[in-house]
């Protein structure tokens, strides 16, 4: 059996982050996934932030966008175009590959085509059982391994309250699009319970959509590439799953979570990337403090938890609002309140202060410019003001 310091379950951007951190602290790490190849299969539309890109360092970059048409159930869009590119479209397999790349380089031991399958955490260790073989003995578990995390499980751990299935296809980008601008499909007949999208990348459009368990999403998906985009052949079709909200704890006896499976996800938005890789950096300090002065129990780990609610909290409480609101809205809400959203000075406030890490901060000056929206819930949008 092998031994480690840390032994850190799923390759995706938040847990290849937290292993090189810990590797170049001179831990000794393995980093464990269970496909043969790092970052596939893609099931993620690779919209990013400037501040995201910096956070990943030399990543590559497909397009930049710098504004959104977002179509109410019927009539026309409501276009918003910035002065400058508001996010980036990366190429998410060779992004995860490249963040597995550097934690190897850093000294993080790559175990790839194993997946944890039995994990078992006591006072002393913590046990990974892998299939088809291999056996890790670690003196501390982080569960990057997304929404059906399997160290959340051996921890004891709730998942996040809702886990929304989603759906994603390609297809060739058609002639005339705007590659500058994402456009965003709204409505209960369209996606109901989140929204459906289309992103452009370099020589493909990401077509895709999230809506409330229980939903046909690939119906959906199919209904509105045949509306929105004709005969278009899908160059490639996936399946993921968006969670919405933080899990209560992301800390447990010799074991911690980041990433999706913690929710560290925006949940207006489903983006997980940049918040992923945030509470990273706080989940290999904490695990770097607790390696080091041998504080692993529970309750020596429980400063994880609080570090990222203080980091991410405040932005995840106000959006979980907005998010409660939005799904209470019907077509003819959203028809009006897209509708509310058109004026000029609105349309130049939101270019201006939109931000996708951080969309609650739009509430302010949408509200002061756009009073009528109050009237979807005064009491749920005044505690946003
Ligand atoms: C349709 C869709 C579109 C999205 N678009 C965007 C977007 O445009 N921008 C954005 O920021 N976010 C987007 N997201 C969200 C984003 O993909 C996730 O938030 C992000 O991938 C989370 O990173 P992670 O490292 O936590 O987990 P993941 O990327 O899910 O990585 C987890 C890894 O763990 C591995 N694993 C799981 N279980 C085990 C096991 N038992 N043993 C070994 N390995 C295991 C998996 O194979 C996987 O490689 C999208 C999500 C979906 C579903």
């Amino acid at each position: 059996m092998k031994r480690c310091d840390v032994a850190v379950v799923g390759a995706g951007p938040a847990g290849s982050r937290v292993a090189r951190l810990l590797a170049e602290r001179g831990f000794r790490v393995a980093l464990i996934e269970e496909h043969s190849e790092v970052g596939r299969p893609v099931h993620c539309t690779g919209l990013v932030s400037a501040r995201t890109l910096s956070l990943l360092g030399r990543v590559q970059m497909l397009n930049k966008v710098s504004g959104v048409r977002a179509f109410p159930p019927e009539g026309k869009p409501l276009e918003i175009v910035a002065h400058e590119p508001k996010a980036a479209i990366i190429d998410r397999a060779a992004c995860d590959a490249m963040l597995a790349q550097e934690a190897v380089e850093k000294g993080a031991e790559m175990m790839l085509g194993k997946k944890a399958t039995e994990i078992t955490i006591n006072e002393s260790r913590a046990r990974i059982k892998c299939h088809p073989e291999g056996e890790l003995d670690a003196r501390l578990v982080i569960g990057a391994d997304g929404i059906s995390s399997a160290v959340r499980r051996a921890m004891g751990a709730a998942p996040p309250a809702e886990l929304l299935p989603a759906v994603t296809a390609e297809i060739p980008i058609p002639v005339e699009w705007r590659r500058d601008l994402v456009d965003i499909y709204v409505g209960r007949k369209v996606a109901p319970g989140f929204f459906a999208w289309a992103v452009p990348a370099d020589k493909v459009l990401r077509v895709g959509l999230a809506s409330n368990p229980g939903t046909q999403q690939l119906a959906l998906l199919e209904r509105l590439i045949k509306k929105r985009f004709g005969d278009a052949p899908r160059l490639s079709l996936n399946a993921g799953a968006i969670p919405i909200g933080l899990t209560e704890r992301a800390h447990g006896l010799r074991s911690l979570l980041v990433g999706d499976a913690a929710g560290h996800v925006k949940p207006l938005s489903g983006g997980g990337i940049y918040l992923g890789l945030t509470c990273a950096g706080l989940c290999a300090d904490a695990a770097e403090r607790a390696l080091n002065s041998d504080k692993l129990s529970e309750k020596g780990l429980a400063g994880y938890t609080r570090a990222c609610k203080r980091e991410i909290g405040k932005e995840l409480s106000r959006s979980l609002k907005m998010r409660k609101l939005f799904v209470s809205l019907t077509d003819e809400d959203m028809r009006v309140a897209l509708d509310l959203l058109r004026p000029a000075d609105v349309v130049a406030a939101v270019a201006l202060h939109g931000d996708i890490d951080f969309p609650s901060r739009l509430a302010k000056p949408v509200l002061h410019r756009a009073p009528g929206l109050m009237r979807f819930s005064p009491k749920l949008l005044k505690a946003l003001l």
